[in-house]
């Protein structure tokens, strides 16, 4: 049974074969109409979305599929303290498919290893947000032809947006792509993500905090919002909310085919007068999304007729219960009776990290 946990649980041949089916049901949504008639999608969302909960619903009625679920977690039993654990395995009785998303790090895993249903994660916390990544990957497709050779400028919100942490998975697998990473000091791109992705790989990659020095270079510029639910420190979220606000006079020194993504939504680090500029597609990028999940539910439940690249799971060493998890966004901290799991990274240098939320720890 296949599950979408990250954005690397698809090979970059079922990424491309994602696409296409997109971009044929874009063109020909009459022959997909009925294509989940009589399968139902649950939609678990222990966390406000618009966009990502509303498209997965749009996805499966458009695919004359049904949907049940919640949209917040105050009208879940979550509210009288059941665990993700129980939720999916109760909902697996009544749906073919599950999307969810859930404040806490790592809660996708939780819901994976305890759905009798392809699960996709539909967000936890601040760790993966595969779908949305699906959205932008359509969306550069259709701007760009293409991945390769791209330049790729990041902004803002690097640290806790999950949507950024998915998307340089995904681009770094395409050769000739490189990043630059705008931020404020505290905000920056995960080392770990770094360290894995593009250190090992040789990925060229740059950090700054000067987001108009970085425009002329870039053939992507993906806006971030700074993102008030994952401070625990307001003052440091005041402090930090107004770090950028791309304006049109920002994007004099831009290039003429730039395009502009944001994962929405949007508070002010885009000036609406911006929405008129050709180069905006962030809200193209929602239609993507829609037509992105209608692909995705296809393949997971077996139903777009191709073979399906069944990825080996990732067999780690794991140990239990020696440490304790430091971050306390993760599943760890809230789900009654899970164990401490961590794999090693650095045997020798005594490093580690959760297997729920990739938090890691040097002993
Ligand atoms: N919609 C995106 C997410 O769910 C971005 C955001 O909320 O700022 O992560």
């Amino acid at each position: 049974m296949r599950n979408l946990l990250d954005i690397m649980d698809l090979s970059t041949d079922e990424l491309d074969s994602l696409i296409k089916t997109a971009l044929d049901i874009k063109d020909h949504p009459e022959k997909y109409a009925d294509a989940c008639k009589r399968k139902k999608l649950a939609t678990l969302f222990f966390e406000p979305s618009t966009r990502t909960r509303l498209s997965f619903e749009a996805a499966m009625y458009e695919l004359g599929g049904n949907v049940i679920g919640f949209s917040e977690s105050s009208s879940s039993s979550a509210a009288k303290g059941e665990s993700v654990a129980d939720t999916v395995k109760v909902v697996s009785n009544y749906a073919d498919i599950i999307a969810m998303r859930h404040p806490k790090d790592g809660a996708a895993l939780v819901a994976v290893r305890n759905a009798n249903v392809p699960v996709i994660n539909a967000g936890d916390g601040g760790h993966h947000h595969p779908t949305q990544t699906l959205a932008d990957l359509l969306t550069i497709y259709r701007e760009k032809g293409g991945f390769r050779g791209l330049t790729i400028g990041l902004c803002g919100d690097l640290k806790y947006g999950r949507t950024v942490h998915s998307l340089v998975y995904a681009m770094s697998r395409y050769e000739g792509v490189n990043f630059v990473f705008i931020s404020p000091e505290e905000l920056r791109f995960p080392r770990y993500i770094i360290d894995d992705v593009l250190e090992k790989n040789g990925i060229p990659y740059l950090e700054t905090s000067d987001l108009e020095e970085a425009i002329p270079k870039l053939d992507i510029l993906y806006m971030t919002r700074i993102q008030r639910e994952r401070f625990l420190d307001l003052n440091e979220y005041e402090r930090l909310k107004d770090s950028y606000i791309l304006t049109p006079e920002k994007l004099i020194s831009a290039k003429k085919d730039m395009a502009i993504l944001h994962p929405l939504p949007r508070v002010n680090e885009i000036s609406v007068a911006l929405d008129k500029d050709p180069r905006a597609k962030y809200f193209e990028q929602t239609l993507n999304g829609k037509y992105m999940r209608m692909a995705l539910i296809l393949k997971l439940l077996g139903l777009d007729g191709k073979p399906s690249d069944e990825t080996e799971d990732t067999v780690r060493d794991v140990i239990y219960d020696r440490f304790r998890c430091p971050n306390h966004r993760c599943i760890t901290t809230t789900e009654q009776e899970l164990r401490q799991e961590f794999y090693s990274v650095d045997e020798e240098q005594g490093v580690y990290r959760c297997v729920y939320c990739d938090t890691e720890i040097r002993k």
